[in-house]
């Protein structure tokens, strides 16, 4: 028994994911619907994910808070912002392109009825008020990822803070907070590792009962739609993140092999937000100094949505030729905009940028009807869009990172240090 352990122990994590995800396909395409009683497996590993991203966002971001400074801080939140909108705006533009060479909605008729309901876009004033939280223990407790990244910076900088007093006291307080932070981001980290373990089982789940449950008639019918998402995002790892890696002298390839675990697990569990933990560690390993992965991954698994922009851009094509709705290039700019903002209000969990969508199409004046139509497929595209959510944040992450090098001078070997003690 210990054998066949240690055999499986050795295994790499992307053969065992990949072996999951194919035994779930086999077993979505036997079984069918009755494969959805193997959904509860997938559930545990999307749970037992969830269950630590709070404690490792808090505590990473306390310990990386602690070494450096509010003015490091504010630089990196200065560029990668606007590099998160620029991203977007440019997916939802790329997704309206493509989808306007491939046509995926010409010769589709506009479903009768509709059970989706809109739900009004928030005021970004009050996106914003929410990341300050008037009660710290409801925002762990409900997760909110944004106020915890503002708790946590807040905590570190006061952490470090305390460093400097003159009592001695203080100082060692500020010096156990500091160590149990470490402590807690390290039991959280090997607490991962043991999650990871059980990740075959769970993607065998969440695929068969995927695949399982899916009518291969809207498979058929929306066959050009499912392929004008996939081209989109094709387009958008392959060409358009790889012309960022190389603008910002990143070794491409080097990037994605050291990345592949997040970008596998993306795929297969369709939540950024359940994918974070795997996105730091892929991270630590591509070799992004933790002072700015432990800040952006965060926040990046919350706002930065570069995958369901090219959703919403290719939807509102799709809806466009179903009406025969005239994109003009004014129409084209107000969706930009709203996908953009959409986008960035889209929260990292599965099928969210259904709800994304129907923001877009209200505000474009295109029929919600289309949304419910899409929703039949969502389930195939949304594995495609949150891959796309996951790489951007790493290669926001990996961009900032390299411009920081230069206010930085971080030693290449500790680099290396780093990341092969990871
Ligand atoms: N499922 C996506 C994610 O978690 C969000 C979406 O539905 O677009 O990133």
């Amino acid at each position: 028994m210990s054998r066949i352990w240690k055999w499986y122990l050795e295994k790499s994590f992307v053969s065992k994911i990949s072996a999951g995800f194919l035994l779930g396909i086999i077993a979505g395409m036997i079984f069918g619907p009755s494969a959805t009683v193997l959904s509860p497996f997938g559930d545990v590993f999307l749970n037992l994910l969830k269950m630590v991203v709070v404690p490792l966002v808090l505590f990473t971001i306390i310990v990386s808070v602690n070494n450096a400074n509010p003015k490091e801080l504010g630089r990196i939140g200065g560029k990668i912002f606007p590099y998160y909108l620029i991203t977007t705006a440019l997916a939802v533009f790329l997704g309206i392109a493509i989808a306007k060479l491939i046509n995926p909605g010409m010769g589709l008729e506009l479903p009768k009825g509709s059970t989706i309901e809109v739900p009004e876009a928030p005021a970004l004033l009050d996106v914003l008020l929410q990341i300050i939280p008037t009660n710290i223990f409801e925002s762990l407790t409900n997760g909110d990822i944004l106020s915890i990244v503002f708790i946590a910076v807040i905590t570190g900088f006061a952490v470090s803070y305390m460093r400097n007093a003159n009592e001695t006291h203080v100082r060692e307080w500020s010096n156990l907070l500091l160590k149990i932070s470490e402590a807690g981001s390290e039991v959280t980290f090997r607490i991962l590792n043991g999650i990871l373990q059980y990740a075959p089982i769970g993607v065998l789940g969440i695929t068969a009962s995927t695949i399982g449950s899916q009518g291969f008639d809207s498979l058929k019918a929306l066959a050009k739609y499912v392929g004008a998402s996939y081209l989109g995002v094709g387009i958008q790892m392959v060409i358009i993140f790889t012309i960022i890696l190389w603008l910002f002298k990143i070794p491409v390839m080097k990037f994605f092999m050291n990345t592949k675990e997040a970008i596998m697990t993306a795929f297969v569990t369709s939540s950024s937000l359940g994918t974070l933990p795997i996105t730091i560690k892929s991270a630590q390993k591509a070799g992004i100094s933790d002072r700015v992965a432990n800040f952006t991954l965060p926040i990046g698994a919350t706002v930065n949505m570069n995958g369901s922009a090219i959703h919403f851009g290719v939807g509102v094509v799709f809806a466009a030729d179903i009406v025969g709705f005239d994109l003009t290039i004014g129409a084209i700019v107000g969706i930009i905009l709203t996908g953009t903002l959409a986008a960035v209000g889209t929260a990292g969990v599965p099928g969210a940028g259904l709800i994304g969508m129907s923001i877009v199409f209200t505000q474009a004046g295109l029929p919600i009807e289309i949304v419910g139509l899409t929703a039949g497929v969502n389930v195939l595209t949304d594995m495609i869009f949150t891959t796309c959510n996951v790489t951007g944040d790493l290669v926001g992450a990996a961009v900032v990172d390299r411009s920081e090098r230069k206010h930085v001078s971080v030693p290449d070997e500790a680099v290396q240090e780093h990341v092969s003690n990871n």
